[in-house]
């Protein structure tokens, strides 16, 4: 421990226990056990032990505390950071928060560039410290002098007495999980450790803690944990929502032999897992915990059918606190419109729509007209059901899926009679329309809506290979505005 005893001037008395400073406060976080976020990944008995090291605990916030003193203090002794001097970094946040808590204490000035897709609370959280921060475009190539690396290489080269720690070059950003981070779990698992799975931006965090603890443990398996877009994981480059993991480039800390496996998580996946953090284990976790939760949750259902896995040991580094995402990851209105929270009719099924009909004991399931009946006997169950469409069966008795050849519309049938009167002798065969589209009941509303908003008048729901149902537009609707009616 770091913390020390005051003892100053009161011998005798006993030594009251604190630290000196925040900074003695960074690293040494806990490990807690996850439970309920695995309970269906396998039986209770074939899981591995997991732990999650909760990086949030750190004074700043995050797994960034870690390495914001030790970049300061190698700057110091190499003299290119002088008293009185600026620190300028491109940061997503968080090691904007571990640089800025070293600065207050050392009197330096802050200047942190970051990208704007990054949360309005992690802004105001540097601005909080005293940082300035300077906003720059998301999307735009690293390389564009619009960027963030970019504007900040150019304040670092214009600012006089300012210095740029460059956490994605700097060693002594991995350095400080090799002499941090892997050391405490090895510690705190007893050297029972088999696994490491941790989520990875400047790759310091994944590459330190691995190096050390493969160190100790030449067969440790390290899972490294990336947003689709990411080329880390090898996917080609693209936009994505997840914030402080996954980049456009390769860092130097990027270290390929140290890690056995990439998991790529899509920022749905992520953000999902990350809430069912918070909700379901009470940890308040960021974005990239859900990232690191996916890929631990991968590799347990691998774990909990091997012979052994029960006697393996995961331990998943959480970087950092959901208090940073409130307006985002938190925000239900944020995630329906960035297509990352279902809506309802994404989680209801089709054959909840039935369910609801079937308990009203209306009408029967689904009422046929056969291809041999006249258009009058048609026109006369359209009225006795008070239905608008039905599907024309050539089976002469029964409802056999198989059987359905076309379709018949009450509106269109009623049109053709009073444009022709005739027509009601003649036989449904020669008058009806094509069959209508069919989806399997577990599927999903929204999907069924989709097949009715491309112009099917009804669709007919299949069940087992049978016919279980029709539906319309209507019924959607209805069932969407009177959710509870079921
Ligand atoms: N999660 C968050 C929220 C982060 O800000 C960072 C740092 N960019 C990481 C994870 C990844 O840590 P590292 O840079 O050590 O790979």
């Amino acid at each position: 421990m770091n913390a020390s005893h005051h003892a100053s001037g009161t011998s005798g008395l006993p030594p009251i226990d604190h630290a000196e400073t925040i900074l003695d406060l960074v690293g040494r976080t806990p490990l807690v056990r996850l439970s309920r976020v695995l309970r269906d990944v396998g039986p209770a008995d074939r899981l591995p032990l997991v732990l999650a090291k909760l990086e949030m605990l750190n004074p700043g916030g995050s797994v960034k505390d870690r390495i914001g003193l030790p970049m300061i203090e190698a700057a110091e002794r190499a003299g290119l950071l002088r008293p009185g001097g600026t620190i300028v970094e491109p940061t997503s946040g968080n090691t904007g928060h571990g640089l800025a808590i070293a600065a207050a204490l050392r009197g330096y000035r802050c200047v942190f560039v970051m990208a704007d897709k990054q949360s309005a609370e992690k802004q105001a959280l540097l601005r909080a410290y005293g940082a300035e921060v300077v906003l720059c475009p998301s999307n735009v190539e690293p390389g564009s002098p619009e960027s963030y690396y970019s504007v900040a290489r150019r304040l670092a080269r214009d600012i006089p007495g300012a210095w740029q720690p460059d956490q994605y070059s700097n060693p002594a950003n991995p350095e400080a999980h090799e002499r941090t981070t892997g050391p405490e779990i090895w510690e705190q698992t007893r050297g029972r450790v088999t696994h490491l799975v941790a989520s990875a931006g400047t790759v310091g965090t994944l590459t330190g803690t691995a190096r050390y603890l493969r160190s100790r443990s030449p067969d440790l398996v390290v899972v490294g944990a990336d947003p689709e877009g990411s080329v880390l994981s090898g996917d080609t480059a693209r936009p994505y929502l997840t914030e402080g993991v996954g980049e456009d480039f390769y860092p130097a800390a990027y270290a390929p032999e140290l890690v056995d496996r990439w998991v790529r998580v899509s920022d749905r996946d992520a953000f999902l897992a990350a809430r069912r953090l918070t909700r379901e284990e009470g940890i308040l976790a960021g974005e990239s915990c859900g990232t690191a939760l996916v890929a631990t949750i991968r590799l347990v259902r691998e774990l909990a059918v091997a012979p052994d896995g029960a006697t393996k040991v995961v331990v998943v580094i959480l970087p950092d606190t959901g208090r940073n995402y409130l307006s985002k990851l938190y925000s239900d209105e944020w995630m329906r419109s960035n297509g990352l929270l279902a809506t309802t009719g994404e989680r209801l099924r089709v054959a909840d729509l039935l369910r609801d009909r079937h308990h009203q004991g209306a009408r029967p399931d689904v009422v046929l007209v056969r291809t041999t009946e006249r258009v009058g006997d048609a026109i006369g169950r359209f009225q006795e059901h008070g239905i608008s469409q039905m599907p024309v069966s050539e089976a002469p008795e029964g409802d056999d899926a198989g059987a359905i050849v076309g379709s018949v519309e009450e509106t269109g049938l009623l049109e053709r009679a009073y444009r022709d009167p005739a027509i009601v002798e003649r036989t449904i065969g020669e008058v009806m329309g094509r069959p209508l589209p069919t989806i399997e009941e577990e599927r999903s509303v929204d999907d069924a809506y989709a097949l009715l908003a491309g112009g099917a008048a009804a669709i007919l729901v299949m069940r087992e290979g049978r016919l279980g149902g029709i539906v319309t537009r209507l019924d959607i609707l209805e069932h969407l505005a009177h959710p509870d009616r079921g």
